[in-house]
């Protein structure tokens, strides 16, 4: 039977791609999104894959939503975290708002996806769970104390909940994607882009979505199951750890 993927943030950028990336090698998808209704139901209607409404920074709406998904597909196999805002301002200017709503997102949601869907993992003895961190979370980013401090806390997280899920044939992995052709990047100033970002990624372009794709595609099948806690860069060169 095939297996069941959950994508959070899986209708728009980086996690369409990781839908249908995961669609096309035979799981069932559904994507979870938090309001976009619009772009959820085109996503939807181009590729068949159902969609998900509910907040990754609210605990109750996950453990329902996470039921609900359980109910209509079967048990959650493949959790891939990658739901994430950015709400950036140079700290001097960042309000308790902005680093509240980043921290409640790209870090705590990451726990409210995971913490419901971890005892069945645990019970049926697989699971693979990828986390979409960020080269920011790696070397810190002006402008982004908020959101540099929830990708790093996505790492750590990885790292010590890979050894907890190790014995009981879970994985868990980070990937830390570097400059990716989204909206999210897309937004940047176009000569910002062009002249002061593009310029320090050593392959001289941009990434695309489908280039995440691939790699979680592969952090999750059974072939990847000696790989747990790693991160696995995907930025051009811009950053070598
Ligand atoms: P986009 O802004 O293009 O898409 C974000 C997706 O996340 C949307 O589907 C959105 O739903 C969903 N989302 C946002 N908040 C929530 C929430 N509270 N609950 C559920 N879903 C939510 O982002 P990207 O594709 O660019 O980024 C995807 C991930 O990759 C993020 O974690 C980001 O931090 C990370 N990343 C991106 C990089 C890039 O260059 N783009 C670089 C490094 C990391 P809706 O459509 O309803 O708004």
């Amino acid at each position: 039977m095939a297996k069941v993927a959950l994508v959070t943030g899986g209708t728009r950028g980086i996690g369409a791609a990781i839908s249908k990336a995961l669609k096309d090698a035979g799981y069932v998808v559904a994507a979870n999104y938090a309001g976009n209704d619009d772009a959820a139901r085109a996503f939807s209607d181009e590729t068949g894959i159902k969609v998900y409404k509910w907040s990754v920074a609210d605990y109750d709406a996950c453990e329902a939503g996470i039921r609900t998904v359980e109910a209509e597909l079967g048990p959650v196999s493949v959790l891939v975290n990658n739901a994430g805002i950015t709400r950036d301002a140079m700290f001097h200017k960042m309000t308790p708002q902005q680093w509240k709503e980043v921290i409640d997102t790209n870090l705590t949601g990451v726990f409210n996806m995971t913490h419901p869907l971890w005892s069945g993992m645990r019970d049926r003895k697989f699971g693979r769970i990828v986390n979409i961190s960020s080269i920011n979370g790696q070397k810190g980013q002006a402008g982004q104390a908020n959101y540099s401090a929830a990708k790093a806390g996505d790492l750590g997280f990885t790292k010590a909940l890979a050894q907890e899920g190790a014995r009981a044939g879970i994985t868990v992995n980070a990937i830390c994607p570097g400059y990716i052709g989204t909206e999210m990047v897309r937004a940047i100033d176009e000569k910002v882009l062009n002249e002061r970002i593009i310029p320090l990624i050593p392959v001289g372009r941009l990434g695309e979505p489908e280039e995440i794709a691939r790699c979680v595609v592969f952090l999750a099948s059974e072939d990847a199951g000696f790989i747990t806690g790693s991160t696995l860069s995907a930025n051009g060169g811009q950053f070598v750890v």
